[in-house]
């Protein structure tokens, strides 16, 4: 059984890019099972085969302790804890090849809070896992933005220390010439051109990420399924690949 997290940030595409790759995996008759792990998502194009929302109502636990929805929802996280065993004989039930995890909007509750991280490792247990991490191509088509979403995707890989794919998302929005510039910056080419001036900090620390991307984030569109193989060819390689990344 392989992990498959979806992560970004909020609007990034995850919970659509889900979807969509589930029906991929099973066009291609591959079982692929999701787990929402969004508390307060209201409502989802799929239906989740396991879904934090049954056991904590985010905003019962706003009204019952008197929170605002963002100290709710990390409320929310710690509680499901509590109902970790439940949660464990009940993942139980999922018995297919890949699961997908939809990840919450706040990207702190996923990577860095320990209650996230614990829930993610209740999760996968003693399975192999990779992050998906999605770089919106709204944002990404700036070049400053597009270098502090690698540096959001690095901050995340650090935390958790799993293997992680970076997908540019959402490419159906962007003109061909904008795609080309993204796809060039990815290939360590152009991208201090497009940032023009900047100090020798930044100069610094763009070089040294540069210099650690394995591979280009790549072009996906949940739209038109634009990457889809590639992408599922990275995560078999990652997954399949004999590293032990524990
Ligand atoms: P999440 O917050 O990361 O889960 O993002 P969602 O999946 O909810 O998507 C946010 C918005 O972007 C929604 O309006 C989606 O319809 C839209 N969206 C997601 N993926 C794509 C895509 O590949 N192409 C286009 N054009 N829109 C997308
Ligand atoms: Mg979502």
């Amino acid at each position: 059984m392989y992990y498959v997290f979806f992560v970004g940030t909020a609007g990034s595409g995850k919970t659509t890019m889900v979807k969509e790759f589930q029906d991929y995996l099973l066009d291609q008759e591959m079982d692929a099972s999701i787990v929402n792990m969004d508390p307060a998502v209201e409502s989802l194009p799929y239906v989740p085969d396991f879904d934090v929302r049954d056991y904590i109502d985010s905003r019962d636990v706003m009204q019952r302790f008197g929170l605002g929805p963002n100290s709710s929802l990390i409320v929310s996280i710690d509680l499901l804890l509590t109902k970790a065993t439940e949660i464990k004989s009940d993942l139980g039930n999922i018995e297919s090849n890949y699961v997908l995890v939809d990840t919450p909007g706040q990207i702190e509750l996923f990577a860095y809070r320990d209650s996230g991280r614990t829930f993610s490792s209740l999760l996968v247990g003693d399975n192999k896992s990779v992050n998906v991490f999605l770089m919106d191509s709204f944002l990404a088509k700036e070049s400053r933005s597009y270098v502090s979403l690698l540096l959001l995707s690095s901050s995340v890989r650090f935390r958790l220390g799993t293997p992680q794919v970076n997908v540019l998302s959402k490419t159906d929005l962007l003109s061909k010439e904008e795609l080309e510039r993204v796809t060039s910056w990815g290939e360590g080419e152009n991208l201090l051109d497009s940032l023009g001036t900047i100090d020798d900090y930044s100069f610094e620390l763009v070089r040294t990420l540069m210099e650690s991307l394995e591979v280009p984030p790549l072009p996906v569109s949940s739209q038109t399924r634009q990457g889809f193989d590639e992408l599922y060819a990275l995560i078999q390689r990652i997954l399949a690949g004999g590293e032990d990344f524990e």
